[in-house]
């Protein structure tokens, strides 16, 4: 889907509610009451437009990345609180039974406390909703609880506010915006569901099995998946799926790897996983044998259907991932454009598939520059850090300005390397990232 269309869709969310109490014809009120209105209304459209950004769905995340989806979900759901805590504290008509001349409230707010309670409830849980979110690495708590509780306190808010705002809400008491609430509401449900419900039970239909473990780096393991009577998975190279490795189809235990296998390769498909916290410690200790299942394909990080001159690919440690999947399947299409890796480790150790890099720049023609901050003596590649004096040196050729750009690693890497591209004159469209953190 067209990111500008994406963008109409989700205004269009958003803003419908307001729109329609805007043209309903009720008497208006004073400002604040109607600022109070529309910051609730605002923060309720926002919440439920919350569960379409995070519901991983491909017509989103493949046109603007799941990193930039989830930074998307992330900066909303922040505007969406403050709209919320607003919300009470603009009102200034009294809260009491209404006059009985006036019939569409214009004068009064609702004192029925059941519809009060439950903006209360959902007032309260969202502070710490958000702020957990925000603060979720500082908590001592698995990603998964973090997750589940994210989850249901989400689910929570939505439907407490459902009841609030068609309890409560003065517009909503007509019957078109209370459709649209409900509308909106079941769609966020649905979108719960299709992650929660249906995606279990399409993955439990295409099993996989653990193929193979090998070490490829320090710390760092290439895990190979063989589908288990299916013919496989239908990707394109450089994207991402969500791994889970040992577990049921519905559990929570799935983390995203992109693929650093070529889909012409064949049906497997591979991961290579760095050592970093609960699970992916323990990726040197899976068997051969064990089920797994794959939420995929996700992500753009792709070079498919693109036709620019030449394509630079910019790695920076476990970011190799999904440029090694791109130059496995660049040389087994034998694409004749001429391509270049840089890619930066802190160690020669860290170096992943460093045989195989060497075969590629040897048979295919890529160029390749290894970059290491602490080199080994003798080191006959690039000493330091891929940082803004390294892209301006290396990248600054007037002939790679129509070339595609692929960047995967360290958020400072790819900060500076985007920034020196920019700088450089390479237009925005030609520079793909993807971003293994979404904070
Ligand atoms: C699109 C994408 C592609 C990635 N590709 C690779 C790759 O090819 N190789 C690689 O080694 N790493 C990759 N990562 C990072 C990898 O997902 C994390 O290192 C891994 O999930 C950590 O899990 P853990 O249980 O070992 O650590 P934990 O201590 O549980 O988590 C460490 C951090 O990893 C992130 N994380 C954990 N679980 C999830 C989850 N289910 N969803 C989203 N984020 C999570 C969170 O930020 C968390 O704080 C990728 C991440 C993303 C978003």
């Amino acid at each position: 889907m067209n990111p500008r269309l994406l963008l109409a869709i989700y205004l269009a969310i958003t803003l419908a509610p307001l729109g329609l109490s805007a043209f309903s014809g009720r008497p208006a009120r004073s400002l604040w009451d109607e600022l109070a209105s529309g910051a609730g209304m605002l923060a309720y459209a926002i919440i439920l437009a919350e569960f379409l950004l995070s519901g991983r769905f491909r017509s989103i995340s493949r046109r603007i990345g799941m990193d930039v989806t989830m930074r998307f979900h992330q900066l909303f759901a922040r505007s969406a609180l403050v709209f919320a805590l607003l919300h009470p504290f603009l009102y200034r008509a009294p809260s009491k039974p209404p006059y009985p001349w006036d019939t569409t409230r214009q004068l009064t707010l609702t004192d029925d406390l059941s519809a009060i309670a439950s903006g209360v409830a959902a007032w309260l849980l969202l502070t710490p909703l958000v702020l957990q979110a925000i603060g979720r690495d500082r908590l001592d708590m698995r990603y998964e609880v973090w997750r589940l509780m994210h989850g249901l306190g989400a689910a929570a808010v939505a439907a407490l506010l459902l009841h609030h705002t068609l309890a409560a809400g003065r517009y909503s008491a007509d019957p078109v915006l209370a459709a649209v609430w409900i509308g909106l509401f079941a769609i966020a449900l649905a979108s719960l569901l299709s992650i929660y419900l249906v995606k279990p039970v399409l993955k439990r239909m295409r099993p996989w099995v653990v193929d193979s473990v090998r070490p490829v780096a320090a710390r760092t393991w290439e895990v190979t998946l063989a589908p288990r009577g299916h013919g496989g998975l239908r990707y394109l190279a450089g994207q991402f799926a969500w791994l889970n490795i040992g577990h049921g189809p519905a559990s929570l235990f799935e983390n995203p790897f992109s693929i650093s296998s070529a889909p012409a390769a064949g049906n497997r498909v591979a991961f290579i996983i760095k050592e970093l916290g609960d699970f992916t410690r323990t990726v040197g200790r899976i068997r051969p044998g064990t089920p797994a299942y794959l939420d995929a394909p996700h992500g753009h990080l792709c070079v498919a259907g693109r036709d620019e001159p030449g394509i630079a690919l910019i790695a920076g440690g476990v970011g190799i991932a999904p440029l090694l999947g791109i130059l496995r399947q660049l040389r087994l299409d034998r694409d004749p454009r001429p391509t270049l890796l840089a890619y930066g480790n802190r160690v020669a150790e860290q170096i992943v598939c460093r045989d195989e890099i060497d075969d590629l720049a040897r048979h295919h023609g890529t160029r390749v520059i290894h970059a290491l901050q602490e080199p080994p003596p003798g080191w006959t590649g690039h000493s330091g850090m891929l940082d803004a004096a390294f892209f301006r040196d290396h990248l600054a050729d007037p002939g790679m300005r129509e070339w595609l750009f692929v960047i995967c690693g360290p958020p400072a890497m790819m900060d500076a390397a985007e920034t020196a591209l920019i700088g450089l004159g390479v237009p925005a469209r030609q520079i793909i990232c993807e971003r293994f953190r979404y904070d």
